[in-house]
This record gives structure tokens, C-alpha cells and sequence, in this order.
């Protein structure tokens, strides 16, 4: 079988790629080295971003307009009306909350981040305040941000399940160029090892530690971290790409729901917290600038670290009972002189595209621009049978399903 679009990388962006590549009648495929969501996408904290965060900062605007534009696109696919059906995915919360200790939240509302708020955050009077904070002892202003926070295992499900016989498990390992520079073929190892228990053992079968050689007319590459050595691969060095390390920090038990940032004298938020089940507790997922100054300390210290900053946020904070986690992960995106690349990122090189999309909510628009590079190249043909002798590919788990937890 030799598929007109291969796609690499079973994150969010490969899906929401695959998906919208099969809805436009491209005969298309996915690779995944490992466990659908394996990388960022479910180590990500849920949270589609309105642009609302970096309106408070005049040098972020670009970004905020961007943003701006997405929430409605990806509402419209939870209604079940836009352009994939996400109708089955759950959403954690319709709104989240930006807390501050100081008076600074005020005085930037009032003053150069306004216009960029408008209507999509609004001042909290103490008794509207999520339990967290109130009961936590928070002192400062709260604010509400219109942006949702989306259970991200359920948006992965429910982009893949109705395509799964599309999404093979296997590692591209090399790429075969032809003199003109294209992309000709892509070897792919199906006896890739997975990274923890995040995959489940591979199906016992024949011939699917032996891999294949693939063809196709465009590769869209969707790899992440795995985009450095594809671009080494196609001759672009490895260069190209950045990582930013993080150590996500969790805490489990009889926890209140929260959802938002805490920020201190800049936009860039001290911790960012969301709320997750876990067999009839809460988890709470602490990123932010907590899982930046940890991804550099031990473990030990970087919850030590962590639980001074909660405490400092919520001296009432009732933390008794709780156990204790953390997670390591990079950030993978495309080089950049500042720390935030502004929007997705596609670099072509002849019939082969590589995609950041540097946040979730901006997948829509990598698609988009992925499937505009591919529609320069070839016509839908529809769709063929999948003949590949690669498995499926499984779904991974939530960083905090498979941690050791400690007290
Ligand atoms: C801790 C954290 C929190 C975040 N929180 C948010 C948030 O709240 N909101 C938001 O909008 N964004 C957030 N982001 C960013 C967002 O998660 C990422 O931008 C997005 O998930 C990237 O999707 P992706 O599909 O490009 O990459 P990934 O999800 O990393 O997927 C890449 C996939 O490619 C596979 N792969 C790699 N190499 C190969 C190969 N050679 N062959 C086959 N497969 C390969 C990997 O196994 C992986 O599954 C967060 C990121 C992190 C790390």
C-alpha cells in the first residue's frame, strides 16, 4: 500500500491532521512510535488558550489575536456542528480563573491590557471565588478568563476511534531522498520500545518487530521532540528545533476543582493549576513556573519547591493526607530567538512538511496549513484499504495514571 499522505506523530496535531486529511478524501495514514497522546498532548494541561493571558502583556499581542479566533473554532466542534465531530471529548470547565497576591492584576485591567480583556475576563467579588481560594486564604484579586479546559484523552478518543485502522504503530528510523531532494520513502520500525508503561506491550503477531519500507506523495511530520531527528534525516539539521524542559508537579486527594494561574508582578504565571479524576480523588497538575525551576532541580526538591509556592498562595490550604508526583517533559518547538514561538510552525522541504504547533488549541491551524502544503501537490484520490503490517496504535495513558505516588 503506498497511502498519498503520510502523517507522523500520534499527538494532537497528527490527529487532527489525519482526521481532516481523511474528511477532504486524501488517502492518508498515521504512524505513532509509540501510544497515541504519548508525548505532550496528554502531558499537556487541557487549557485552550484565548490569547487572554498574553493580552495582559502589550508585547504579546500578536499571539492574543491569534488566539482570539480559536476558542469558537474548537466550540464548534464540541457542539458537534464544526469541522470534526468532538461531541463524544468532556470538557473539565467552561471558564478558568487568573489569581494574583498583589493589587497588579487591577491595575494592568484598568490599564494597557483592557482592550485585549474586553469581555472575556472579569473581576470576582470574594464570595464568587472558587473554593480553592477562598477557603485556601487567598488574598489579592481573582479574575474569570473565558477559555476551557478540555479533558484531553477524551478529545484524542474521540478524534481517533473512528479512523484507529489508520494509526499503525511504528518508528520512522530512516528517510530514503532522491537526487531531486524529495522525500521517497520512510523506513519504519515496528518493534519501537516504549517509554515506561505509557504503551502497552505490542500484540503478539507475525513479522511486527520487522517493520517496512513506505511510500507516499506528501509526509506531513508531527513528531514533536522526534521532529530533530526527522529534520537530521531530510537534511535540515537538527538545529532547527528547541526544547524546553519541564517538571510537572501532581498532588492527589480530597481537593477542591481549580482551574487557572497564579501570577505575581508578570503575565508568565508563578503555577498553573488544573484539576484531573483519579479513582475518586482529584489530582491536582501544577505547570507553570513551578514545572520550569523544577525540570532543573530533583524531584524531592522540586515538590518541596512546589508545595512552598501553594503554600504561599493558600496558607489555609488544607494539604494533609496528600501524595505526591512528578513528571518530566520537554516542550518541543521550532528554534526561536524569544522563549515563545508566536503560532504553529511549518518548515517544507520538497514534498515533506515538519509541523509544530506550539499549544494544542492552535491544531486546527496546523492542519489547515499542513493540508494546504499537501493540496499543492496532489489531488484526492479517496480513500484504500490500510495494508501495512504494522498494529494498531494503543492510547497512552495521563502522566498521572501511571506514576509512582509517594506520600
Ligand atoms: C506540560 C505541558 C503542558 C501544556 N499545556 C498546554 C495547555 O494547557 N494548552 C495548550 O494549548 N498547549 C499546552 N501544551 C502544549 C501542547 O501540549 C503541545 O503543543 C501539543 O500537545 C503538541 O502536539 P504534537 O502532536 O505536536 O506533539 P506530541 O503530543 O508530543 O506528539 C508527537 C508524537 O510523535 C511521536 N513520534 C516522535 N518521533 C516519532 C517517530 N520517529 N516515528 C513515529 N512517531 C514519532 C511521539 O511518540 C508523540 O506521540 C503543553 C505542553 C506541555 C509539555
Amino acid at each position: 500500500m503506498s497511502p498519498q499522505i503520510i502523517i507522523v506523530g500520534g499527538g494532537i496535531a497528527g490527529l487532527w491532521t489525519l482526521r481532516r486529511a481523511l474528511a477532504l478524501g486524501y488517502d492518508a495514514i498515521a504512524l505513532e512510535q509509540n501510544a497515541i497522546g504519548c508525548g505532550q498532548t496528554l502531558a499537556s494541561q487541557g487549557i485552550l488558550h484565548s490569547g487572554v493571558k498574553y493580552g495582559l502583556d502589550g508585547a504579546s499581542r500578536q499571539i492574543a489575536t491569534l488566539l482570539k479566533s480559536l476558542p469558537p473554532r474548537w466550540s464548534a466542534c464540541f457542539a458537534g456542528h464544526g469541522e470534526l465531530d468532538l461531541s463524544a471529548a468532556r470538557i473539565h470547565a467552561h471558564s478558568q480563573h487568573l489569581w494574583a497576591s498583589a493589587n497588579w492584576l487591577d491595575k494592568i485591567a484598568a490599564g494597557v491590557g483592557a482592550r485585549a480583556m474586553q469581555s472575556e475576563v472579569h473581576a470576582l467579588q470574594q464570595d464568587a471565588w472558587p473554593a480553592a481560594l477562598r477557603d485556601g486564604g487567598h488574598r489579592g484579586s481573582v479574575y474569570e478568563l473565558a477559555e476551557s479546559v478540555v479533558d484531553v484523552k477524551s478529545v484524542c478518543q474521540a478524534l481517533a476511534a473512528p479512523v484507529r485502522e489508520r494509526i499503525l504503530r511504528g518508528n520512522v528510523v530512516d528517510a530514503e531522498i532522491a537526487p531531486d531532494g524529495k522525500l521517497q520513502a520512510i523506513r519504519v520500525d515496528g518493534a519501537h520500545k516504549s517509554r515506561g508503561n505509557l504503551a502497552p506491550p505490542l500484540p503478539q503477531g507475525e513479522g511486527w518487530g520487522e517493520g517496512c519500507r513506505l511510500s507516499a506523495e506528501a509526509f506531513i511530520f508531527t513528531s514533536a521532540t522526534g521532529n530533530e531527528t526527522i529534520a537530521a534525516m531530510l537534511g535540515l539539521g537538527s538545529a532547527i528545533a528547541q526544547r524546553r524542559p519541564l517538571r510537572q508537579i501532581m498532588l492527589r486527594g480530597r481537593l477542591p476543582l481549580l482551574y487557572g494561574h497564579g501570577v505575581s508582578a508578570s503575565p508568565k504565571p508563578l503555577i498553573t493549576i488544573t484539576s484531573h479524576p483519579l479513582n475518586g480523588e482529584t489530582v491536582w497538575y501544577l505547570g507553570g513556573g513551578v514545572a520550569e525551576a523544577g525540570a532543573a532541580m530533583s524531584e524531592t526538591a522540586a515538590i518541596a519547591h512546589a508545595q512552598q509556592t501553594l503554600q504561599q498562595g493558600f496558607p489555609r490550604l488544607d494539604l494533609s493526607g496528600t501524595r505526591w508526583a512528578s513528571w518530566l517533559v520537554d516542550r518541543a518547538e521550532p528554534h526561536a530567538s524569544s522563549m515563545l514561538p508566536d503560532g504553529p510552525a511549518l518548515l517544507e522541504r520538497g514534498n515533506a512538511v515538519i509541523c509544530w504547533p506550539t499549544k494544542l488549541v492552535y491544531a486546527p491551524v496546523l492542519a489547515e496549513r499542513a493540508l494546504a502544503f499537501a493540496a499543492r501537490r496532489l489531488q484526492p484520490r479517496g480513500l484504500s484499504p490500510v495494508e501495512i503490517a504494522l498494529p494498531p496504535a494503543e492510547f497512552s495513558t495521563f502522566p498521572w495514571e501511571s506514576v509512582q505516588w509517594q506520600s
